[in-house]
């Protein structure tokens, strides 16, 4: 403990550390020495805004960072409530002896979706079937705007995740199935974070998630398991993990990526929240990492060996912020403890501490530490929205078509299935909730109303009905069936089969009886399609928002240019099914998609 000094009285005004002209290194090696043992734990601690019990709690533990978990937000759930909320946190947190601001975070994965009319991107999903790494960038920029209106400088994305089993409840937030999509769309993480540094107003701190081999998780062997894939254990070879899922983040700090996001998942039967020579050797120390590893949500938790020894494994194994989020003080002791028994070397607290504030410093958070504002007006404007129904436009993928795509103007076009009519539902888990839910979604556009727009700008006609009735169809030139799932996130959304509700199904075959029909999927991954013949099918994954994105390219405003980002499976018994699977049959493989380019 000689590293650490017993003050209690502020450094003087003049210190280095509030020398904004110094580099940050040497501002940060200032504050370390004024720094006691529960100042540098307390940075190293994340709590969930609502778990903070008092708001002088800030200042007596020092936290050092707060989140918004799925769905929480302020009262006042607007972008000034929401900077309200974060400038109330941090007049706190100013409040301790040593001024040191904290770090906000939220996970705005595609857009700030945790605040109504934000502007709603496509998940990631889509994002891989454009493959656009400019494209990439710019919804970073973006989605950083609008989160530094509302204070929010902590970003918990990119998921560079490598899908590997389209089961698994978090393929939508994957770029595909093989490293080099993430790779190639790594470009979001210089759009978060600015091209002119983490200082300059609109950039936000970028997180790559979840280190290491998050979507190679091996299926359960109970179909009742709340679990089947996700948290579940990578079961790869060292040469395999590093082939499939390393490629990703080594590109993340190749882009100079503020932060990691620790993995639940494990690697053969060890938990990556205890994996020294994963989050160490290979991150640290092979890759060259210099930003700050951060558990995920009680991850540190479900170490095996009851509290005090995950505790020790995990900041011994290289995690340098811990999202508690709940029992922050149960935390603060417990490291405590373990560090004034030596169990904790204090060489590990500074190395975590040095990593954090540097982060902080290139922020310019100890010279800018409140909202904002200016940046209230990009929330949800319309070169947002126009920027996400082009990224919807990209993202489609056509997988069929005999000749009746594009939509010819005038035509007379039935639409039937809840998923055309439905914001909530284009739009994925991750939205205004952790799990997302069905209905409207303030400021967004479904898919029909896309379709009227567009479709009576054309001189044709669209009717609509949720469920279609036997002859429905017959009066229109085309049938167009949207079909999909209803949003879920992480762990719940994983499935045994990916096979079409009743319902859809239902659609399909009355609208396809009628006349000639398209399809089209709004959902996280392939569907498991009925036999049915139909004209055209089309993927749209979770378009987000901006449904008339969809409305362009079916009347061909706008040529279809996506690309399978996964591989379709032809039935639930193929899968896991990927690039590398033998025998590989597919039924459209990984990289497919038709064009209507003229
Ligand atoms: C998820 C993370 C997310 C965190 C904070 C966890 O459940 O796995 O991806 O960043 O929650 O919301």
């Amino acid at each position: 403990l000689a590293a650490t000094p017993f003050t209690t009285g502020a450094p003087a005004a003049n210190a280095p550390y509030r020398n904004a002209a110094l580099p940050v290194d040497a501002r940060v090696n200032d504050l370390l020495l004024h720094m006691t043992l529960d100042e540098k734990i307390g940075q190293m601690t994340q709590a969930e805004r609502g778990a903070v019990r008092d708001l002088d709690d800030m200042a007596v533990f020092g936290i050092g960072s707060v989140l918004s978990g799925g769905g929480s937000g302020p009262a006042d759930n607007t972008p000034q409530g929401w900077a309200a909320m974060v400038d109330a946190f941090q007049a706190a947190a100013l409040k301790s002896r040593l001024g040191i601001p904290m770090l906000y975070g939220t996970d705005a994965v595609h857009g700030h979706n945790n605040v109504p009319g934000a502007t709603l991107f496509p998940h990631n999903i889509g994002l891989g079937a454009a493959g656009d790494p400019d494209l990439a960038r710019r919804i970073g920029r973006a989605t950083a705007e609008e989160m530094t209106g509302t204070g929010v400088r902590w970003n918990f994305s990119p998921c560079l995740c490598v899908a590997r089993d389209v089961r698994w409840g978090r393929t939508y937030e994957s770029f595909g199935e093989t490293p080099a999509l993430p790779v190639a769309l790594s470009t979001i993480i210089d759009g978060y974070q600015g091209a002119g540094g983490l200082a300059q107003p609109g950039a936000v701190l970028a997180t790559a998630k979840h280190y290491l081999g998050d979507g190679g998780t091996t299926f359960g062997s109970s179909a009742t398991d709340t679990y089947l894939l996700d948290q579940g254990d990578t079961r790869l070879s060292e040469a395999e993990l590093r082939r499939v899922h390393l490629p990703p983040f080594r590109a993340a700090v190749a882009r100079n990526v503020g932060s990691v996001m620790v993995s639940f998942s494990g690697w053969n039967g060890t938990k990556l929240h205890a994996h020294r020579y994963l989050l160490t050797d290979v991150l640290k120390k092979e890759l060259g990492f210099t930003g700050f590893v951060v558990s995920d949500w009680a991850g540190v938790d479900q170490i095996p060996g009851g509290y005090p020894a995950a505790v020790r494994a995990a900041i011994n194994a290289g995690i340098d912020m811990v999202m508690v989020p709940n029992d922050y003080v149960r935390f603060v002791d417990t490291l405590s403890a373990e560090v004034r028994a030596g169990r904790v070397p204090m060489s590990r607290i500074d190395d975590a501490v040095t990593r954090i504030l540097r982060q902080k410093f290139r922020l310019g958070l100890f010279e800018r530490p409140m909202t904002d504002a200016s940046f209230q007006r990009t929330f949800g404007s319309a070169a947002h929205r126009a920027l996400a129904r082009e990224a919807v436009q990209k993202s489609l993928v056509l997988l069929r078509n005999d000749g009746v795509l594009p939509l010819r103007p005038g035509a007379r076009v039935f639409v039937a299935g809840q998923s055309a009519d439905d914001v909530g539902r284009q739009s994925g888990g991750w939205t205004l909730t952790w799990q997302g839910q069905n209905g409207p979604v303030p400021g967004g556009t479904s898919l029909l109303a896309g379709l009227r727009e567009v479709g009576e700008a054309g001189g044709g006609t669209v009717t609509y009905a949720r469920a279609a009735q036997p002859g429905q169809a017959r009066d229109a030139d085309v049938g167009l069936v949207v079909v999909g799932e209803t949003p879920y996130a992480e762990g719940k959304g994983d499935r045994a089969s990916l096979a079409l509700n009743d319902e859809d199904t239902a659609n399909i075959r009355t609208v396809c009886a009628d006349g000639p029909c398209v399809v089209v999927t709004v959902s996280g991954r392939p569907l498991i399609l009925p036999g049915t013949p139909m004209n055209a099918l089309v993927a749209a994954w979770l378009p987000g928002s901006e449904g008339a994105g969809v409305a362009d390219v079916l009347y061909g405003r706008v040529p279809f240019t996506g690309r399978l980002p996964v591989s379709w499976p032809r039935r639930d018994d193929q899968l896991p099914l990927n690039a590398d699977t033998r025998p590989y049959d597919p039924l459209f493989p990984a990289g497919f998609g038709l064009t209507t380019r003229p």
